[in-house]
């Protein structure tokens, strides 16, 4: 028997700024080997001091991505789930905590027989054993590894110091250096600047990586006489200069590396031979959200408002299933404070076609969702509720349709009479915030001839979780009564985890995440379900007579 191949390892590094669009360069390389026909995953690596980042505030952060196994991890991996339609475990992302946590817990344990622990080796051994660890259990040929960051940060400093040794190990073609970096062009004078580049890659090289290849953000394709200087300076072919220009959409960054030449000097380099790209139905589907006829609009009644990245996966769900159809979506946030003064309500909502109220946590802005929920409902105004806003459609519902009108959720108010949202029985108790929620891929049952069936068109389906809080059983039959159906449960019906109000055109909420599932090309249904419904709401309005 042949010896299995050892698999190769990409690391792709940031210069010059944050917000490059790594993730994406990172996850379209892995597309297109991928689409060679090799065997591909990606792991990124963040270093800040969080163990994970459950316990980060996504107004800052970005989105807390929720992986099957119940991992709080970073919003990459939702980049990479959806370009390798690949589901991650949590061990794809690897953060200082982990490592130093691992390291002091053995030392804690008297491993280290009485040696001194050190950032070198000790910490970079450590790094270097869970990304060759990861690469051999995921049996992939080439393992993607972003570090997050900017080089030239203190905090990503061993990991760079760990690739440089995994290269030492594995070998110069087992091990390829790829750092994505931006070519200003500045307005006054219009020329592509290389300066920032040139930087960057002499930042690398004062840390011993010489970058194989360079990967360029600019606003226009990089001239080649900015390739040719590049090239100079950072002692790189010219071939391997790549250009990355502003795409329409994320998911055009594929073909474009492509056309730019990016496959080839990466095979040769990590010795895999000439591949050729045999593309399935992903040039399609990355088309599909170039050729749009119309839009839906979406109002996201939230709290988090100042940063989409606090909702990536929400916003891409909501493009995949907008695509699909031919139209793009265009979701505009509004504070859902201000309608906690009621008079705006209206004026603030009606001329959306649905409506999302996303996860969330704490009472600030809890008010006003529940009005805007209340709004939806009342207004046959398509409502699709995330997790937080599954809750705040039931206290909603409770409060408005079904006489409660003290009910909330017992997150909100401790002392409510109605509690219709409690604390799940396993939580309480529970005094440490990280990795303590109920969390991950659970199993969810759903009842036949519901909306929800029709949608799924299955009877069981695994969706992912991140909550403390659920429906509080107990006024199942006053909701049912008041024509709130739940149509979908866990736990053999313990936990309820699908709403819906079945003389409504589209009232539906879910207590798990369905944005996490959603893929390019393959909406996620409830997703699917709200742009139809928005759709026809359009249709109906803008044919409505004046
Ligand atoms: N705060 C709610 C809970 O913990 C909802 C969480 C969420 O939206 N992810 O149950």
């Amino acid at each position: 028997m042949p010896e299995p191949r050892k698999p190769k390892i990409i690391f792709v590094t940031g210069g010059v700024m944050s917000g490059l669009g790594k993730g994406v360069t990172s996850s379209s390389i892995a597309k297109l080997l991928q689409h060679t026909g090799l065997k591909v995953t990606c792991a990124k690596i963040d270093p800040y001091l969080n163990v994970d980042a459950g316990t980060m505030n996504p107004l800052i952060h970005g989105e807390v991505f929720v992986t099957d196994d119940g991992g709080e991890t970073d919003m990459d991996l939702g980049t990479y789930e959806r370009f390798l339609d690949q589901n991650l475990s949590s061990d794809h992302n690897i953060t200082t905590g982990q490592i130093y946590l691992e390291v002091i817990t053995r030392e804690r344990k008297g491993d280290f027989l009485g040696g001194c622990v050190q950032i070198i080796p000790n910490i970079t051994d450590t790094i270097k054993k869970k990304i060759i660890d990861l690469a051999n259990k995921s049996k992939v040929d080439v393992l993607i590894v972003e570090c997050g960051g900017t080089v030239g940060d203190i905090e990503g400093l061993p990991f760079l110091e760990s690739f440089r040794h995994i290269r030492n190990q594995e070998g110069l073609h087992n091990t390829l250096f790829v750092h994505v970096t931006l070519a200003p062009t500045l307005d006054a004078v219009g020329e592509q600047k290389t300066k920032p580049t040139q930087h960057s890659v002499q930042e690398l090289r004062r840390i011993g990586i010489q970058p194989d290849i360079l990967v360029i953000r600019s606003q226009t394709s990089l001239l080649q006489e900015s390739k040719e200087k590049i090239s100079l300076f950072a002692n790189i072919p010219v071939s391997n200069v790549i250009s990355n220009k502003d795409a329409k959409s994320i998911y055009a960054v594929p073909q474009i590396l492509e056309s730019e030449g990016i496959v080839d000097p990466i095979c040769e380099h990590l010795n895999l031979g000439v591949r050729n790209l045999r593309w399935d139905s992903w040039p399609k589907i990355s088309m599909s959200f170039l050729n749009t006829i119309d839009e839906v609009s979406v109002v996201m009644v939230g709290k988090y408002v100042s940063l989409t990245d606090s909702y990536v996966s929400v916003n891409e769900a909501l493009e995949h299933a907008a695509a699909e159809k031919g139209f793009t979506s265009r979701v505009d946030w509004v504070d859902a404070e201000k309608f906690e003064k009621r008079a705006s309500t209206t004026r603030l909502l009606s001329k959306y076609d649905a409506m999302i109220i996303p996860g969330g946590f704490g009472a600030r802005g809890s008010e006003g969702k529940m009005v805007a929920a209340n709004f939806a409902r009342k207004n046959d105004m398509p409502y699709l509720g995330l997790c937080f806003g599954f809750q705040l459609a039931i206290v909603s519902f409770a409060r408005y349709a079904c006489n409660l009108s003290e009910a909330n959720s017992s997150e909100l108010e401790s002392k409510t009479p109605h509690p219709v949202i409690d604390l799940l029985p396993e939580q309480k108790g529970i005094k440490n915030m990280g990795a303590t929620m109920r969390l991950g891929g659970i199993d969810v049952d759903i009842v036949e001839d519901t909306l929800a069936y029709k949608l799924y068109n299955s009877s069981q389906i695994r969706e992912r979780h991140r909550h403390r809080y659920e429906f509080n059983q107990k006024y199942i039959d006053q909701f049912r009564t008041n024509g709130m159906i739940f149509s979908g449960s866990s736990d053999n019906g313990k936990r309820m985890e699908i709403l819906e109000i079945p003389s409504h055109p589209f009232f539906v909420a879910v207590q798990y995440h369905p944005e996490f599932l959603s893929r390019p090309g393959f909406p996620e249904p409830v997703f699917r379900g709200l742009v139809s419904a928005a759709m026809n709401r359009r249709k109906s309005r803008i044919h409505r007579p004046a």
